[in-house]
């Protein structure tokens, strides 16, 4: 069941809503809180900002009207990694330890976006889906980020052979024409959610599900299949990879990584963006990093030559900031 939002963030605040009204339909009334995980980002209203990353963000500042919710630290296994079981445990112990309070684990599968864009082990993914059954929460899949194609999946769940029972899709719905976004939920939490007390889902705003985002979102998504996305976005894994490896050579480097469309250059110190930024307008190309990262995520359309023209003044404007 799809219910349409005007925003990723929008979608975020849905999903916290349909997760708690459908614990109050199965008598589970005690089950009103969040588990999410550290590094996470879901975006800047209230609820949603409730579930981001609670040391690095601005939490501090919005403390008292923020709801609490519970925290494990982020998976440490990396995607390409070997699954190390240990990494799991925290999330087990929250569970056995909060259940009672707990409507829905939210995540982003396999991509950390803003919270510091880290790829982490699809086996996390695969174990959480199963202790969230065990437990009785609800797993919300934020896909906002990752969704059609982005991670080299058309839904980053797909890595793990998971379905969430709410997942949050925003961004390239309308190709970045339009702001709208959408939560979908199974079958089974629309009814229950139904057959409570208030009958229906609570939320209407009056202009949800514009017609006009919907016909853009609708064009975009005809062009994302007839262009072929899995192609595009290999094609520019393999551009990012060939483009940015010369980039872990500097010194200031900590790790470079690609996954599907998403490049990432993480340094060991936060990026000096008042100088790193003018230099890469100089070169000719607009990138926006942010903390440790200088990273892209190009449009599926990009040609070759486009990429290799972004990555190698990308890897030129660093070396330039860096002195190296
Ligand atoms: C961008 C983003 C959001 C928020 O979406 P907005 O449309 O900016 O409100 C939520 N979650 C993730 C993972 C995002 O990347």
């Amino acid at each position: 069941k799809v219910f349409i939002a005007d925003s990723g963030s929008v979608s975020v605040e849905i999903a916290i809503k349909m997760a708690i009204q459908y614990q109050h339909a199965r008598g589970e009334t005690t089950r009103t809180r969040l588990l999410a995980l550290e590094r996470g980002y879901h975006g800047d209203t209230l609820g949603a900002m409730s579930v981001c990353d609670p040391k690095r963000g601005m939490h501090h500042l919005f403390s008292g009207i923020l709801p609490e919710q519970f925290f494990v630290p982020a998976p440490q296994t990396r995607f390409e990694e070997e699954w190390n079981p240990d990494d799991i445990a925290p999330l087990r112990e929250s569970l056995e330890k909060n259940h009672k309070s707990i409507a829905a684990l939210i995540l982003e599968p396999v991509v950390q976006g803003a919270g510091g864009m880290r790829f982490y082990h699809p086996e996390y993914l695969r174990q959480a889906r199963a202790l969230c059954d065990e437990f009785g929460v609800l797993l919300i899949a934020d896909e906002i980020a990752t969704g059609f194609g982005r991670s080299g999946k058309l839904f980053a769940c797909e890595y793990a052979g998971i379905s969430p029972d709410i997942m949050c899709v925003g961004k390239a719905i309308t190709g970045g024409y339009m702001t709208l976004a959408a939560t979908l939920a199974t079958t089974e939490v629309a009814e229950t959610i139904s057959r409570g007390e208030a009958g229906c889902f609570m939320h209407g705003p009056t202009f949800m599900a514009n017609p006009l985002a919907c016909r853009v979102a609708c064009a975009s998504l005809d062009l994302l299949m007839e262009n072929n996305w899995k192609e595009q976005v290999s094609g520019i894994e393999q551009g990012l990879k060939t483009g940015l490896s010369r980039a872990s050579e500097l010194n200031g480097v900590a790790d470079v990584r690609v996954l599907g469309a998403i490049g990432v250059i993480e340094l060991k110190d936060p990026v000096d963006v008042k100088r790193l930024q003018p230099a890469c307008v100089d070169r000719g190309i607009w990138v926006r990093p942010f903390a440790h990262n200088f990273y892209v995520m190009p449009p599926y359309i990009m040609r070759d030559g486009d990429l290799a023209f972004l990555t190698s003044n990308m890897v030129g404007a660093l070396a330039q900031t860096l002195g190296e």
